[in-house]
């Protein structure tokens, strides 16, 4: 059924793991332009994080929630250098070295600089899914419990951040959340 193709549109790569059926929904929207509109409507805003200080305490008010004697965290920053690809949203390093008689471990977590003006729920997703990781390593079952328990919407916003990565990726995507730009009066 040759008349149903659609041209390949690479930008759909951040949506891989979701059914055909979505996809197609998600493309429909493109087609028609509606899919920003429906990122705006969804999330009218973007939060507040704006400065590495206020990203820590951010991602330690979040663990301190949530995981209990989990390890502590040295560094949180926003990394202009991070490629996003499909699942590099965020990264997180666990370096371990010896200093005395003990081993010291750092615990290190880095999110795109695109998510600087975004929405909360994103920020919290990816802050989610990183501190998750400081539990389980693998994208396993009790990884993802662990990520709905700190947020029982985690898979809502990974979806939705997917799509506004989707988004980006089309001829002429912009920042929808842009804070450095005025807004037209309403
Ligand atoms: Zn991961």
């Amino acid at each position: 059924m040759e008349r149903h193709a659609r041209p390949y549109n690479p930008g759909m790569k951040y949506l891989k793991g979701y059914s055909p059926d979505t996809r197609n929904k998600v493309q429909l929207l493109l087609d028609r332009g509606q899919l920003a509109d429906v990122l705006r409507g969804r999330y009218p805003k973007a939060h507040g994080v704006r400065t590495d200080k206020a990203l820590y305490d951010y991602v330690v008010d979040l663990r301190n929630s949530y995981i209990r004697n989990g390890a502590p965290i040295s560094k949180v920053a926003f990394d202009s250098k991070m490629q996003v690809i499909a699942h590099a949203l965020g990264t997180h390093t666990t370096i371990s070295r010896v200093q005395g008689m003990k081993l010291k471990t750092k615990h290190e977590i880095r999110i795109a600089t695109i998510f600087r003006s975004a929405p909360e729920a994103f920020l919290r997703m990816i802050a989610v899914h990183e501190l998750a990781h400081l539990k389980e390593r693998e994208h396993d079952k009790a990884f993802y419990n662990l990520c709905e328990r700190m947020e029982p919407n985690y898979h809502q916003y990974e979806f939705d951040l997917r799509l506004y990565l989707t988004h980006l990726d089309q001829p002429g995507g912009a920042n929808l959340w842009d804070m450095t730009r005025t807004l037209p009066e309403a």
